[in-house]
Order: C-alpha cells, then structure tokens, then sequence
C-alpha cells in the first residue's frame, strides 16, 4: 500500500472506531480531504483509492484544479468539490461556478453575491448549492462565523443566528444546509468538545426554530480534533494533514 492509501485506511478506520463508539452510523460521515495547496496529481492519487470528496479553501485553487481534475477523469466522476475558506466578497464568483458545497458561510454580503451569480449561471434551477452557516462558538477563533459566543444566553445572538438562516434559505440558488464551526487552536479535548456539542445543540435549536423538516448537518473536526467532532455528531469532517501529510504553505 502507498502511504496515502495508508492514511486513507487509517482515517477511515478511526471515523468507523469512533462512529461506533458514539452509536452512530459510519456512513453518516462524510469525509471531505482536504487538498489546498496539493497539486492537481495529489488529488487524483487520492481518487485512486477511493477518496471522492475534496475541499479547496482558495478560490482560485478550486477554478484551477477542478477542470483539470474533470478533463482526466471526465465529468462523471463521482467527485463533489467542497469549498472550505472563509470567501472575500470578489471571491464569490469562482465560488458559485465551481464548488458544489460551500462550508463557510458567515455573512449575508457573500450569500447575496452567490445567490446573485447562482441564478445568471443557472444553478439556481437546477442545483443550488448547499451551504453551512460558519458559526463562531468558541470565540477563540477570531473574526470569522457568525457571533455564537454566548447563544444559549443571549436572545440578540439567537435573533441574529436565526435572521441569518432565514435568511438564507429564502434566497434563490442557496440552500441552508447545515452550521459550520472550528475548534480553538491548542485547547484541551474537553474544552473543544464542548464547542462541538454547543455547535449540535445550536444546529438542533435552529432547525427546530425554523421548522426545517430535516436536521441540520453539521461540518467539524480537522485532522487534530475529527474524533472529538464525530463524538459530538459532526456529519462532514474536513481532514488534511492526516490524509496527505505536512502542507509547505499556508
Ligand atoms: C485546512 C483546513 C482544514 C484541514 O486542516 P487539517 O488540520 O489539515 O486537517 C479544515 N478546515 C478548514 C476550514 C481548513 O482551512
């Protein structure tokens, strides 16, 4: 086996481990491999051995490798592109052309610039893109997400939280998918895991204050924390460094 296999195999070893642990179904879990900053022949090796996922954080790396990686492998090839960075608002094109996932979204500036560019490139009548709300639990994480700090207290942040999934669920070319959150860098397990169970129990308030008829889901956990995210019931992990090793640039 190669080393990526390897990885691979570990990975989804690990997510089976700790799915079971938790009483959860495996394939309730969507890996998504975090490929930023790997070249295009990284993401086909990846393919090779099964990996059908992938999550790009810069725009213009998603426009650059996706038609590559379609010109070999053909446009049926099973793969969903995931885009994972916080966007700039002139970033939002590229964005609404090429990902068929969009994990962060954290104001209503960039849901309006994709909902506009979904409906002139014609997505918006046949398939809108899925989207998490990128929410702010820890408050460690600085800038980005929606201010979830203190949500179970405050009715002004619920409002806010609320507005915004409304929001965006009523514009043309988006759908409300889910809610999106990071850890804090370097904090112990218990204090990550109660980011992540605060992150579920948003996503399970909001979808009840909206009267959605399915549950939200859920993206979180990386490659330091995915088995604390998968015993708080994420249902997409975003995982680099545990597939494809150590990235030379941001
Ligand atoms: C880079 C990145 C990841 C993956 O991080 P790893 O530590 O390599 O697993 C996940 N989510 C986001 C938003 C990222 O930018």
């Amino acid at each position: 086996m190669t080393t990526l296999e390897t990885r691979y195999h570990d990975v989804l070893q690990t997510i089976q481990h700790h799915a079971q642990q938790a009483n959860r179904n495996p394939d309730d879990i969507t890996l998504v491999a975090v490929t930023k900053t790997w070249p295009v022949e990284t993401i086909l090796a990846a393919y090779a051995v099964g990996m059908r996922h992938f999550g790009e954080n810069r725009a213009e790396e998603l426009e650059e490798k996706r038609p590559q990686v379609e010109a070999a492998l053909g446009p049926d090839s099973g793969i969903v592109w995931h885009f994972i960075g916080t966007l700039q608002s002139r970033q939002t094109n590229p964005v609404a052309d090429h990902a068929d996932v969009f994990h962060a979204l954290d104001r209503l500036k960039i849901a309006n610039r994709l909902s506009k560019r979904l409906v002139e490139n014609g997505r918006s009548s046949t398939h809108p893109l899925p989207s998490f709300l990128e929410l702010n639990v820890s408050g460690e994480m600085s800038k980005s997400g929606v201010n979830a700090t203190d949500w179970e207290n405050s009715a002004t942040q619920r409002a806010e939280i609320r507005n915004f999934g409304e929001t965006v669920a009523a514009l043309p070319g988006l759908t409300l998918h889910g809610v999106m959150t990071m850890a804090p860098w370097e904090a112990e397990p218990a204090v990550i895991s109660t980011v992540f169970r605060r992150s579920r129990l948003l996503a399970e308030w909001l979808a009840e204050a909206m009267g959605l008829e399915r549950p939200l889901a859920l993206s979180m956990g990386m490659t330091d924390d995915y088995p604390l995210a998968i015993a708080e019931g994420a249902t997409h992990i975003r995982v680099g460094r545990a597939l494809f090793g150590e990235r030379q640039t941001h």
